[in-house]
């Protein structure tokens, strides 16, 4: 019983336990690529054989830029499962911040998709001199690149044997790191351990008892390069679940044509992803084919959007968590006897962020760290505990201290409200953050770049709701004195540094901002003020 927790060990049991569960991808190249746990492990010892074979020892970091799909799969379990850390870092991050990253992490080695070679080609010459670059394809489709020390993914793959003995480390031997962006500053490391990330997907095998459990179809269009893709591909190969991958094909067509021809039965995203898939079925008037459970998380499931799915036979689970939390940390699963309410109090109840996992603590604190009740009323910011959420960030002292209290409990920066029951409520947030699609723009660093424009004295960035990436950014500007500012020329500037979908959609000028009695800009009275159409 003392034997430690490897992430290896839910490869070996899917082998052995479900070889004919399924992994379907959509592939970058095109077409579906089908396997099944059964096939896929031998091709992962020889990978890991290979990654060994090219110096990654244990501890090193071991870069991904990739899509859902089963190569990347591939690298979660042979990186982490000789001992190394698989690092997924999200492409959609500004050219700075994935600098920062890859240079701040240390990587050895950095494994890219296809489509995202160009975005690596244009960064290379400000990464690690001796970083080792492989492309995620076959020969036949290896492009033609100005990255030096290039390998062709088959072709390394092909190197190994598929003989290995998972070598035994301590469960706390760290396996994987994501980066979150967003607070001001560079983006911070999260890091991942064995220990934490079999006992996440144990949590969420118990948890999600509907949408996971063997012979279910299940797809996270949640990335693989966020927060673990909410731990679906550990929980899945747990629990004997088929996986299927969308790749890089998001949209509401693609992901309704995969779902319908693939009978997913649960499907886990962002609410813009199920926005998406929600006009498709409305042009088609009917859901895809087996289609029974959705997991919506990351941003507020909004009410219609609940309703829509459950007056349609698909039943919505809300669910909240943190990149911090690997990721999960409640479900809004019902059990009796709210399923016996009116269909409507069960759908309000389902707009709430749902009840604990199992390993996740819960806490709401007032502005001087007093417990307040749970009695749904007292809101108050909101503190997590728990065995898979991080102790700090890597190697990033100053931001571990912000972000635990002296209880080695770590601040969401959400604000919260929990009824009697467990139902925890968000209901704003501490962090001065914009959430657009799923990806975090931070408001701070906007605005510090639009402080550096000649026409701007002042500034501030809120979100605003949208129907589609459920906020987008508003660049609120106190003009220069006597200048008429040039609304072009400021997002132009702001678009020089920022990745495209960073940069605010609109631009309104006042001649003063609101100020707290701190004297801090009241983003909640400009919120307001723009909610009122006073901007
Ligand atoms: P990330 O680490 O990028 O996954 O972002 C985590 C943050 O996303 C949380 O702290 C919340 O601010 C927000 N978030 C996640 N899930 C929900 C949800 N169901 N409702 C509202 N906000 C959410």
């Amino acid at each position: 019983m003392n034997r430690p927790m490897r992430i290896s060990d839910i490869l070996t049991f899917a082998e052995d336990a479900h070889p004919g569960a399924e992994i379907v991808s959509a592939t970058v190249e095109g077409g579906l690529h089908r396997t099944t746990y059964g096939d896929i492990g031998p091709r992962i010892r020889q990978l890991a054989n290979a990654l060994t074979g090219i110096g990654v020892k244990l501890g090193d970091r071991v870069a991904t830029l990739a899509w859902n799909g089963y190569r990347h799969f591939e690298l979660y379990y042979a990186i982490s499962g000789i001992g190394a850390v698989c690092h997924t870092i999200n492409p959609r991050l500004s050219a700075e911040q994935m600098t920062y990253i890859v240079n701040h992490s240390g990587d050895t080695v950095l494994f890219i998709d296809l489509t995202f070679v160009p975005i690596v080609e244009a960064l290379a010459d400000q990464f690690p001199e001796n970083l080792r670059y492989v492309i995620m394809t076959d020969r036949a489709h290896m492009p033609e690149t100005s990255l030096k020390n290039v390998l062709c993914y088959e072709e390394l793959l092909a190197t190994g044997s598929p003989d290995i003995e998972w070598p035994e480390f301590p469960e706390d031997t760290a396996s994987g790191l994501c980066y979150t962006s967003g607070t001001t500053g560079n983006p911070k490391g999260v890091l991942f351990s064995h220990r934490s990330t079999v006992l996440h997907a144990l949590m969420c095998g118990v948890s999600f008892q509907k949408g996971i459990c063997p012979g279910r179809r299940l797809m996270p269009v949640v990335p693989l390069f966020h927060a673990n893709a909410w731990g679906m591909p550990y929980v899945s190969p747990l629990v004997g679940a088929s996986l299927i991958f969308p790749g890089p094909h998001l949209d509401g067509k693609s992901v309704f044509d995969l779902m319908d021809g693939e009978g997913v039965n649960s499907g886990w995203g962002v609410p813009t992803v199920w926005l998406g898939l929600l006009e498709e079925v409305e042009a088609r008037g009917r859901m895809p084919k087996g289609f029974d459970e959705v997991i919506v998380g990351g941003s507020a499931a909004p009410r219609s959007m609940i309703e829509t799915f459950e007056n349609q036979g698909v039943t919505v689970c809300h669910a909240w968590g943190m990149t911090e939390m690997s990721p999960i940390g409640t479900q809004g699963i019902l059990t009796p006897p709210f399923t016996e309410l009116p269909k409507e109090q069960q759908i309000d109840l389902k707009a709430k962020q749902g009840r604990r996992t199992f390993g996740v603590d819960l806490k709401i604190v007032d502005e001087e760290g007093n417990v307040l009740p749970k009695d749904g009323k007292a809101t108050g910011e909101l503190f997590v505990r728990g065995n898979a959420i991080i102790k700090g960030y890597y190697e990033n002292p100053e931001a571990t201290a912000e972000a635990m209290d002296a209880d080695g409990w770590f601040g969401t920066g959400d604000v919260a409200s929990i009824n009697p029951d467990g139902f925890l409520t968000l209901t704003d947030r501490a962090k001065d953050l914009i959430k657009s699609g799923g990806e975090w723009i931070s408001s701070i660093d906007v605005e510090n770049m639009a402080m550096a424009h000649p026409d701007v004295a002042n500034c501030a960035v809120i979100a605003v709701p949208h129907p589609k990436w459920a906020e987008r950014p508003l660049l609120v500007v106190v003009p220069v004195a006597g200048v008429t500012p040039d609304t072009a020329s400021i997002l132009a500037h702001l678009a020089t540094h920022l990745a495209k979908w960073q940069v605010p959609d609109d631009v309104v000028y006042v001649a003063d901002l609101p100020l707290t009695a701190t004297g801090k800009v009241s983003k909640m009275t400009l919120r307001q003020k723009r909610a009122a159409q006073e901007l």
